[in-house]
C-alpha cells in the first residue's frame, strides 16, 4: 500500500505561516509550533489494489475510487461541492477516463455535499432507497450542522446542492466496470437506515459506511435499531474474502477492527439500556456510566449526547433528528 500523493488540503494560511517561521529560522525539529501542532493531517491517496484507490482524510470524511478502462467509480464525495472537486483533481492524476458512477453510501452531508462537482463531471449518483427518503427529509438539518465547517473552511454553502440518486435499490446491487464487479449491499438499519456496504471481491476490500469506525464512539442519534447495527458488524467483521476494511472515517482497518467495535457498541448499548430499563434518570445515568475503558477513543468527549440518544430510542422509539 503505497503513499500516492500527500496533500496540503486544508489551513493554507497555516502552512503559509510555517513556511515564514521556517525562512526567519524560528522552527527547529524539537519544537513544533503551535501552527504546526494545530494542524490536521494532510489527506492522502493509499493505493489498495493496482485499480482501487482510498482517499484518506482524517479530519474529514474519506472516499474510495475504482478506475478502470470504462470509467472510473467513486464511494462518497466529502463535504462540499470545492472537496468533491479536490477528489477529482487527486483522480485526474491517475486516469483521465470518465468518472461514471457516485455511490453515497449513507445520507450524511459529509459524504454526499461534495455531489454537485461530480455531477458536473458528468457521473450518475446510486443509494439504497432509505439514502434517498432520509436525503430528501432532512437537508436543511443537514446544512444547518455543517455551518461552521463551511466557515471553518472558507466554503459558500449556496454552492451545496441536493442531488438526489438516479438509481436505488433495495437489498443489493452489482455494478460492472470495466470488468470489475462492484457489490452494493444493504444489511439492514446500522448508524442509520440505508447504511451502504461496497465490496470489491478482486482486491479483497470492503467499503463500510457510518457503521463502523476503528476505535470510535459513534453517534447514536439516526439509528433505529442497535441490535441490527450490532449484528451486521458482526457478520462483516466475519465475512469471508475479506482482507481490508476501507470505512468512511479513519484509516484503512480489518475485520479484528470492525469487531471491537462491534465490542464496544454492546458493551455501551446493554449498559445504557439496562440503566434505562431499571427506571435510572437519563441525568444519574449521564453522571454515572462513564465508560473510562473507552476514554482514549476518538469522540468519547460526546458519550453523554450517546447514552442521551440511546435514551431517546428506548424510552420513545423515537429518532428526533428526522422528524
Ligand atoms: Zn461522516
Amino acid at each position: 500500500m503505497a503513499t500516492l500523493a500527500s496533500l496540503a488540503l486544508r489551513a493554507p494560511m497555516r502552512i503559509l505561516i510555517v513556511f515564514f517561521a521556517l525562512l526567519i529560522g524560528a522552527v527547529s525539529a524539537s519544537a513544533p509550533t503551535a501552527a504546526q501542532q494545530d494542524a490536521p493531517p494532510a489527506a492522502t491517496v493509499k493505493r489498495i489494489a493496482s485499480d482501487l484507490y482510498f482517499f484518506f482524510d482524517y479530519a474529514g470524511s474519506n472516499s474510495v475510487f475504482l478506475v478502470t478502462n470504462d470509467g472510473v467509480l467513486v464511494i462518497d464525495t466529502r463535504q462540499h461541492p470545492q472537496a468533491g472537486q479536490e477528489l477529482i483533481t487527486e483522480i485526474r492524476k491517475i486516469t483521465d477516463k470518465p468518472i461514471r458512477w457516485v455511490i453515497n453510501s449513507h445520507f450524511h452531508g459529509d459524504h454526499t455535499f461534495g455531489n454537485a462537482a461530480f455531477q458536473a463531471a458528468g457521473a450518475k449518483f446510486i443509494a439504497q432507497q432509505e439514502t434517498q427518503r432520509i436525503m430528501q427529509k432532512v437537508q436543511p438539518k443537514e446544512m444547518a450542522r455543517r455551518q461552521s465547517y463551511f466557515k471553518s473552511h472558507n466554503y459558500d454553502p449556496n454552492e451545496v446542492k441536493l442531488i438526489l440518486p438516479d438509481v436505488t435499490f433495495d437489498k443489493d446491487m452489482t455494478v460492472w466496470l470495466g470488468g470489475r464487479e462492484v457489490r452494493l449491499m444493504y444489511l439492514g438499519p446500522g448508524q442509520q437506515d440505508g447504511d451502504t456496504f461496497v465490496y470489491f471481491p478482486h482486491a479483497h476490500a470492503l467499503f463500510t459506511p457510518g457503521s463502523f469506525a476503528t476505535r470510535n464512539i459513534p453517534n447514536m442519534a439516526f439509528t433505529t435499531s442497535v441490535d441490527s447495527w450490532i449484528n451486521l458488524l458482526e457478520r462483516v467483521a466475519g465475512m469471508k474474502g475479506v482482507d481490508r476494511i476501507l470505512p468512511a472515517h479513519g484509516d484503512v482497518a480489518t475485520g479484528a477492527d470492525v469487531r471491537e467495535f462491534a465490542a464496544m457498541l454492546r458493551d455501551e448499548y446493554t449498559t445504557v439500556k439496562a440503566a434505562a430499563d431499571k427506571g435510572v434518570s437519563l441525568e444519574e445515568a449521564q453522571r454515572t456510566l462513564t465508560f473510562p475503558q473507552y476514554k482514549d477513543w476518538r469522540n468519547y468527549g460526546r458519550i453523554k449526547e450517546e447514552i442521551a440518544s440511546i435514551y431517546e430510542l428506548i424510552k420513545t422509539g423515537r429518532r428526533s433528528y428526522f422528524e
